[in-house]
């Protein structure tokens, strides 16, 4: 393998004054099954499946509750759609309130997802962009692309996420550190690749 010349990549985030209302919409949907996985002692991503205007599929992870890593929003959703729909899955739109790890990037790849929408970045596993970039490199010539577009609900995505950890930590016999209890409220600034579908993205300027 080559391993000169790489660069790693970026995230795309869409600045919020050009999110479009619809979206939003859906995205509060996932939001919805997020804090259904929160309640569920889950980490708390969420996500539908959208298909001209409709869910078609909607979940949240089940890791605990199944013991089965594999279990991400994402792969329980598509466990229902593949009995249903056929190949590839272009006219479908994902939106999950996190970027999908580089698992689920692939497989969303594999099926030839049409498009995703995510809120939060995932800086520790993203597969569209904040870790690698499975959802657009050339380097994968056997399924299609897809553009997965961030941003949308970021705060909320990771609050929900905050919360989760925060109660976790709560439930630990001996906190390591008594800061780790108090839920904090900043959101760090993002960097993003230059995106469509406008030119006035902000560059590394925080939209929230
Ligand atoms: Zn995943």
């Amino acid at each position: 393998m080559q391993s000169t010349g790489w660069t790693p990549p970026l995230a795309t985030y869409i600045p919020e004054e050009d999110q479009q209302e619809a979206d939003l919409d859906w995205m509060q949907v996932a939001l919805d099954q997020a804090e259904e996985a929160l309640a569920a002692k889950e980490v708390p991503v969420g996500c539908v499946f959208v298909k001209d205007g409709k869910a078609i599929a909607k979940a949240r992870n089940r890791t605990n509750e199944w013991r089965n890593a594999t279990l991400h929003a994402e792969l329980v959703s598509l466990d229902k759609i593949l009995k249903t729909h056929d190949l590839p899955l272009q006219d479908v739109t994902l939106y999950v309130t996190v970027e999908p790890c580089v698992m689920c990037a692939s497989a969303l790849r594999q099926v030839g997802i049409g498009k995703v929408f995510y809120g939060a970045g995932n800086e520790r596993f993203g597969g569209c962009g904040s870790v690698l970039d499975v959802n657009d490199t050339p380097r994968i010539k056997s399924s299609l692309s897809y553009q997965a577009l961030g941003g949308y609900y970021r705060t909320e995505a990771i609050m929900l996420l905050r919360r989760f950890y925060l109660i976790q930590n709560s439930n630990a016999p001996k906190p390591k550190n008594k800061t780790t209890r108090v839920l904090k409220t900043d959101i760090l600034p993002i960097k993003s690749r230059t995106a469509s579908p406008s030119s006035t993205l902000r560059g590394s300027q925080t939209p929230v």
